[in-house]
């Protein structure tokens, strides 16, 4: 099968960076499978917008039973799976001498719980194709320390790892694992900061118009596809120059 055509299954795929991760996948040419946690309607609208090349499903990370039946429902419905992206994460900001448990589990439970849970389905799908690329939407506070997000970096951390633990696992099988590190993108996620915090870590770029959800998915779309053969285990740093 042409590379192409082949399906890619994202996670988060209704808004923000896992929408835009949808639609560059789409206008490549292939198939998508997103997921989507709290709005059908979304879910619809992307269906609509990508002429029936992206096809929501329900999905949330937390869920234990879900993420196997997520799986044989999309291979029954869309063939077998070429690629993963795990996109879709939650951040709180909170001090950690005043953080509640609950914000620690829930952050690492549906950040790198989910990655975990996702990444294990799709590697013994992809084991059987002796093929597969995974790129996992990890965080520049997994390397910058951001007062606030120890649970959030935390979580990132452990994807970088997992990524190149997982790199060496599954290298022999043909598999590719990588991760994206985004730095600051105006999504939901980052709708809640004030205009001052905003400006402070806009300071910090190279690049005047910063980064785009668009940036980010044209990396997703490269690690993903053939054009990457030959990376694995690495983390790209999307940034517009923040780190440099
Ligand atoms: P967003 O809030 O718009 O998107 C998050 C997505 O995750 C949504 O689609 C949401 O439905 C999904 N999600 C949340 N909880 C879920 C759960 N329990 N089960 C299933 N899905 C769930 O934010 P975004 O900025 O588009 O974030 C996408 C990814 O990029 C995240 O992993 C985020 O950590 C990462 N990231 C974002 C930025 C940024 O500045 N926006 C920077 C670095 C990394």
């Amino acid at each position: 099968m042409e590379q192409a055509n082949q399906l890619v299954l994202v996670t988060g795929g209704t808004r923000g960076i896992g929408r835009a991760i949808v639609e560059e996948l789409t206008n490549v040419g292939r198939t998508v499978a997103f997921t989507w946690s709290s709005s059908s309607d979304l879910a619809e609208e992307v269906e609509q917008h990508t002429g029936g090349k992206a096809h929501g499903f329900h999905l949330d990370l937390r869920d234990r039973s879900r993420t196997k039946h997520l799986f044989d429902e999309v291979q029954a419905r869309l063939g077998e799976l070429s690629g993963l992206v795990n996109n879709a994460g939650v951040q709180r900001s909170e001090l950690l001498a005043l953080s509640s448990d609950e914000t620690w589990d829930h952050i690492l439970d549906v950040n790198l719980g989910g990655t975990f849970r996702m990444s294990r389905e799709a590697i013994r799908a992809m084991i059987r194709r002796r093929a597969g690329s995974i790129v996992n939407v990890a965080s520049l506070s997994a390397l910058h320390a951001v007062a606030g997000q120890s649970a959030y970096a935390a979580s990132k951390a452990g994807i970088l790892a997992t990524t190149r633990c997982l790199a060496r696992e599954v290298g022999r099988f043909g598999i590719r694992i990588n991760a994206v590190v985004p730095g600051f993108v105006e999504t939901d996620m980052t709708s809640g900061l004030s205009e001052e915090a905003i400006a402070q870590l806009r300071a910090s770029e190279c690049l005047p118009d910063g980064v785009t959800t668009n940036n980010i998915a044209k990396v997703v779309e490269f690690l993903i596809s053939d054009a990457s053969a030959g990376i694995t285990g690495q983390a790209i740093v999307v940034d517009a120059g923040t780190s440099a």
